[in-house]
């Protein structure tokens, strides 16, 4: 017998064992060789075939595990060890095994460069496929949810976090390419396919910018639904976008840039359609980008009078940040810029005059009557820049509208009610900088009400498995972040309606009087402190304008500089609630997502360079704090570290025992128990269930594993 040597790099223990499944059921015939080959072939292994049948040379399990770690964190030995758990992120990454459970949550690891595992032969790989028969990806959770979606009828979604550049507006473009693959289509299914692909290069054209921390940045959180009909198909599609970074329209830190439509425009725009927007030819390096982005349109159906439209208002944020100002001796303002405002009045179809008004005064009601009032250079920018934000930012809220119009189902025979949901949640993770504001404080809270969720959720899972197989649930003691949230949220007392009160009340509300009143309502608080300590003496090394929250992932220090007017602005839409459009918008998702089945993809980043190969372990670190990683593993590994349907777990150790082998024809749960004890298990190290056995600690499962090599 010639020898067929066969090398595997990950394909950890489960690959690898179906593998050997697969060919001991083979005969040793050319067919078989085939199978071998073409099973091989799909794993990264190196492969020679004799021609009179096969032998297989597989590395040892231990050597393996010990090269490559485990594939999920549950199967860490010690898995309260953060080293362990480091280290084994450490193995894979260097393996180019971006990819680890915990349980059935997906840890993702930006690679920084194209890996070859995602193409039409992956995605077929992962198809239909048991999530333990394969090892772990993207598309495993992308065709668990699917198929969840489509047995259980239960509409799912899938939440996608971690910090800026870690890779999640990757990860739910390659779930979208997978439903694109792989679902059932039809010609009409086939546009809605391609307009749900083509959301996503407008909305990063408008939505998106170079900064420091990633070269293609969301600059907002997303949540989009995908509604599929009785058959599978995806027939619609629906995006909700939250908090658009706006102030990014009129300024910039050192090394980021605006919005990348802006180049796009002015660098790859047609001569004449610059001409017609009175706008300057820059580079040509963004021609074939402007050119995608209104093919992109053109998909989603935007007529070409709609996309001019759009680009006209692009051009007078444009124009408008070159309008500049004098000042008058009695501190009034006038315009110096003319060009501007006549290519302003132009594109926004408004009166020169009117808008010089505009962008000079402000309204004032004085005695039951308007008056115009004038703005001093300073006022007039800050109005001006306002003007900028409010237009930037409606235009993308209408965009999103324009692309949910042509999203939306439009079939009278079809019932959306009907439909069931797939639903992505990219948004951003938790922040910390040297300097927090407004914005921080609004993406953190989303992430403790996301990790509230989240463990709702987990144990709330965990404990329904434990009862549907009949065995006793053991208590989890864990940390619930629901203090946090409140100290948030809480009507009348909770930070967020202290900040309404404040920018509502008249007079002489200002950033420090919010930080006061906080003080004086949730001073006491446990996770909240200011400068001030109890004794009436000052905390060093807090600033005098910051209060610090202890959030579940750690102590952030805000700085209330701009609060009153950054709510103002989220405010001003319905001033006549007291409660901010943010949290009654994040209230809403949070509804959307408790009715829908989750799956959790928890992104990565391995360094600030974005380089490929290089791993950072004292950032990678903090990550795996931030996104909980350890509680989460906590909580899936304080019971029972493995669970596997009895088929399963006896299709794959079966040789291990001479009742089972070939074939165990009785009841399945019987075959398990007669294995289990033939192999030596002591009662405490699992118990059997309804359909599935449950292994308390991987060492049991480990020796098992290594006896089938032997
Ligand atoms: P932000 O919060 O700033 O929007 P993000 O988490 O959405 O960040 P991405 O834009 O998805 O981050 O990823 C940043 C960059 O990392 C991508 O532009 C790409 O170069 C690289 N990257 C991410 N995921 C992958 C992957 N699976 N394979 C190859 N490269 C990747
Ligand atoms: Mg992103």
């Amino acid at each position: 017998m010639s020898s067929c040597n066969v090398r595997s790099a990950d394909e950890d223990i489960w690959t690898r064992q179906i593998f050997l499944t697969q060919l001991c059921s083979q005969e040793p015939s050319k067919s078989g060789t085939a199978a071998a080959v073409s099973i091989a072939k799909q794993q990264p292994w190196q492969l020679s075939v004799g021609s009179d049948g096969i032998r297989v040379m597989m590395e040892s399990a231990l050597t393996a595990r010990d090269r490559v770690g485990v594939q999920d964190f549950v199967l860490l030995e010690n898995h309260t060890s953060e080293v362990a758990f480091i280290e084994n992120l450490r193995k894979r990454f260097k393996e180019n095994l971006i990819y680890t459970y915990i349980g059935s949550v997906l840890v993702s690891m930006n690679p920084y460069k194209d890996l070859e595992i995602y193409t039409k032969q992956h995605m077929e790989r992962y198809r239909g496929v048991n999530f333990y028969e394969v090892s772990p990806h993207i598309y495993a959770v992308a065709d668990n949810a699917y198929r969840s979606m489509r047995t259980e009828r239960r509409d799912q979604c899938i939440l996608i976090s971690g910090e800026s550049g870690a890779g999640k507006t990757e990860a739910s473009k390659k779930v979208l390419q997978y439903y694109a693959v792989t679902c059932p289509a039809s010609d009409h299914v086939q546009t809605v396919k391609d307009r749900l692909l083509q959301s996503n290069p407008v909305l990063e054209a408008f939505g998106n910018a170079k900064t420091l921390r990633n070269d293609n940045s969301s600059r907002f959180g997303k949540y989009m639904d995908i509604q599929f009909d009785f058959k599978g198909a995806p027939v619609g599609g629906h995006i909700i976008n939250y908090l658009l970074e706006k102030s990014r329209v009129v300024h910039q830190s050192h090394g980021e840039r605006n919005f990348h439509i802006f180049y796009q425009l002015i660098e790859g725009g047609e001569d004449d359609l610059l001409r017609r927007l009175g706008l300057e030819k820059n580079a040509q390096q963004y021609q074939y980008l402007v050119k995608i982005v209104r093919k992109a349109l053109s998909v989603i159906g935007f007529t070409d009078d709609e996309v001019e439209e759009l680009l006209n208002i692009i051009a007078s944020v444009l124009h408008l940040g070159n309008v500049q100002y004098g000042g008058e001796d009695s501190g009034s303002s006038y315009i110096t810029t003319d060009t501007q405002i006549k290519y302003l009045a132009r594109l926004l179809g408004v009166d020169g005059t009117v808008l010089k008004e505009a962008l000079t005064h402000k309204k004032i009601i004085a005695k039951g009557e308007e008056l115009m009032s004038p703005l001093n250079q300073e006022q007039a920018a800050s109005a001006r820049d306002a003007l900028s934000k409010a237009i930037y930012g409606r235009t993308f809220t209408w965009l999103v509208n324009k692309i949910n119009d042509s999203l939306a189902f439009k079939d009278d025979s079809f019932n959306s009610k009907n439909a069931s949901v797939i639903g992505l949640l990219d948004i951003y993770g938790f922040e910390v900088f040297q300097n927090n504001s407004f914005e921080q404080f609004c993406i953190n809270y989303c992430n403790e009400k996301l990790q509230q969720l989240f463990i709702e959720l987990t144990l709330k899972s965990e404990q329904e498995e434990y009862e549907a197989e009949g065995i006793t649930w053991e208590p989890v003691q864990y940390f619930n972040n629901k203090i946090i949230c409140d100290l948030v949220e809480e009507k009348f007392k909770g930070i967020i309606s202290i900040l309404d009160e404040e920018c509502l009340r008249p007079g002489d509300a200002s950033d420090i009087t919010f930080l006061e009143k906080l003080e004086d309502t949730v001073g006491g608080h446990a996770h909240f402190v200011t400068h001030k300590l109890a004794d009436g003496k000052t905390r060093k090394v807090m600033g005098r304008e910051e209060f610090r929250l202890s959030h579940y992932a750690g102590e952030v220090n805000y700085n209330v500089n701009g609060f009153l007017d950054k709510n103002n602005d989220l405010l001003f839409r319905n001033l006549k609630e007291a409660a901010t459009q943010f949290k009654n918008s994040l209230a809403k998702l949070m509804e959307i997502l408790m009715s829908k089945e989750p799956s959790y993809v928890r992104c990565i980043k391995p360094n600030d360079a974005k380089q490929a190969g290089r791993f950072d372990e004292v950032l990678i670190r903090h990550q795996v704090k931030y996104l909980g990683l350890m509680e989460n593993l906590r909580v899936r590994r304080a019971g029972f570290a493995y669970r596997r349907r009895y088929e399963n777990f006896l299709q794959r150790y079966k040789s291990l025992c001479p009742d089972t082998w070939p074939n165990w024809n009785g009841r399945l749960v019987d075959g398990v128990s007669s294995l289990v004890k033939h192999l030596g298990y002591k009662p405490e190290e699992y118990k059997l269930g309804r359909t599935k056995i449950f292994i308390r600690f991987p060492k049991t499962l480990f020796a098992t594993e290594d006896a089938l090599e032997v």
